[in-house]
């Protein structure tokens, strides 16, 4: 059945969400051990040429204009990779592969022109069935959710390094040319992360290494895993450390959501309810940055088609505390609530934002939405989510869509 779709205009066609990338040999890759932005620049290594690019290929054909090259989505599911594999889909590419460990009618948008599997890429057979013949693998899926769910299921977050170990074996057996690995901020040191003054974190800021336990030591083995393979076997990869991100068609309830979806939630419950209280986890004064959707999209086809060859922070550099994303959700609600504080909750580190300095200087651009025009569509959405639930539609996000003309 053709189900979905939220990204389409008011006459239901698909509207473009990924504006066209820049040239992607524009864009130059940081060396080993260089420290600062300058000397971390330099052009597309003459030594990775002919080595870089699998099969031959050349760095031109690494470009994912051709609308008919696989496109291949793994966590597609999820949210990032179901607003990507709909990002793909409005820029008119027509071989596109999704893949996910859930049952497809859990999917969060799905799409029925597009090859859709159900598999757990965990084992290397299906990661195998899944990079057969791409030509670009964009390496999403992992076990995750906000601080409540990696703070409690460090085991489960550090086996998605079985994902990533095997979609990187797949994609050198098959030759795939081009891989993209979604990592996190959470790969930082968390001693640069003592103090609530929203400390800006540059890559390099990664090492000495001290991730988050569990969830952010696997991103950090991950990434260098990807460095292994495109030095010692030439797969091409790329990668970008995610802060926060937030937005439509995402986990808003259950468990596994983060911040922005959460208080959104909570404030929708508090209005409903009549109850004009909210509880926070920690005191509130946690600093954070927080991405749109729309501009994590933009930055991943951006990095993907660049030649910057280490991970680099893709987010914004709007800091705030949770007592102002709170402030912002009641403004959109148009109401005030008592807070409570829980202390004992999860709650992360204390301060962490994102140096845009690198991604400035290398893509000439950062991501920009503000975040009170984001949290604005992400209310609204929810508030539709929450009300389908109390209709008793379900309430979860497949169940809402529209059918596809
Ligand atoms: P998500 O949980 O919505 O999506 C991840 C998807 O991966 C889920 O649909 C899940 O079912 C799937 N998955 C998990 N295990 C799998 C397996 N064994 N086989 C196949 N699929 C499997 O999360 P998201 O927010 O869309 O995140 C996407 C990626 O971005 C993840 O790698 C995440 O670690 C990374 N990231 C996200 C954020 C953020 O703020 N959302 C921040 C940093 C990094």
């Amino acid at each position: 059945m053709a189900r979905s779709q939220p990204n389409c205009n008011a006459k239901g066609r698909p509207r473009a969400l990924v504006p066209k990338a820049l040239s992607p040999l524009t864009f130059v890759g940081y060396a080993k051990g260089a420290r600062t932005p300058q000397n971390l620049i330099q052009p597309f290594s003459p030594a990775l040429r002919g080595k870089a690019i699998p099969g031959n290929i050349s760095e031109e054909e690494c470009v994912s204009t051709d609308q008919e090259k696989l496109m291949v989505v793994t966590g597609a599911g999820g949210f990032i990779g179901g607003h990507l594999v709909s990002a793909f889909r409005a820029r008119g590419h027509k071989a596109i592969r999704a893949v996910d460990i859930k049952p497809i009618e859990n999917w969060y948008q799905h799409f029925s022109d597009v090859e859709s599997l159900s598999l757990d890429l965990n084992s290397r057979e299906n990661c195998e069935t899944a990079a057969r013949g791409a030509h670009s693998i964009y390496n999403l899926a992992a076990n995750m959710g906000g601080m409540g769910f990696i703070e409690k299921n460090k085991a489960l977050c550090m086996l998605s390094v079985l994902i990533n170990t095997h979609m990187l074996q797949a994609a050198h057996k098959f030759e795939v040319p081009r891989f993209f690995y979604s990592s996190s901020a959470c790969v930082y040191n968390a001693d640069k992360q003592k103090t609530f003054e929203a400390p800006s974190l540059k890559e390099e800021d990664a090492y000495p290494a001290m991730p988050e336990d569990g969830y952010g030591w696997e991103k950090l083995f991950s990434e260098r895993m990807c460095r292994h393979f495109r030095e010692d076997f030439g797969l091409r990869t790329r990668m970008a450390r995610f802060h926060n991100v937030y937005g439509t068609w995402g986990t808003w309830f259950g468990g596994r959501e983060k911040a922005p979806a959460a208080i959104c939630r909570k404030v929708i419950e508090a209005k409903k309810s009549g109850k004009h209280e909210i509880e926070i986890w920690g005191s509130g004064e946690q600093t954070r940055s927080f991405m749109y959707i729309d501009d994590c999209l933009k930055g991943i086809d951006l990095i993907m088609e660049s030649d910057i060859l280490e991970p680099i922070n893709l987010g914004s550099s709007e800091a705030v505390t949770i007592n102002q994303l709170v402030d912002i959700t009641e403004e959109i609600a148009g109401i005030k609530l008592k807070r409570r504080y829980d202390l004992s909750a999860p709650k992360g580190v204390n301060g962490r934002n994102s140096d845009n300095t690198l991604i400035q200087e290398l893509l000439h651009w950062e991501p920009s939405t503000p975040l009170r025009v984001g949290m604005e569509k992400t209310y609204r959405w929810i508030h539709d989510q929450f009300q389908a639930r109390e209709r008793g539609d379900g309430g979860v996000v497949r169940e809402v869509y529209v059918a596809w003309h």
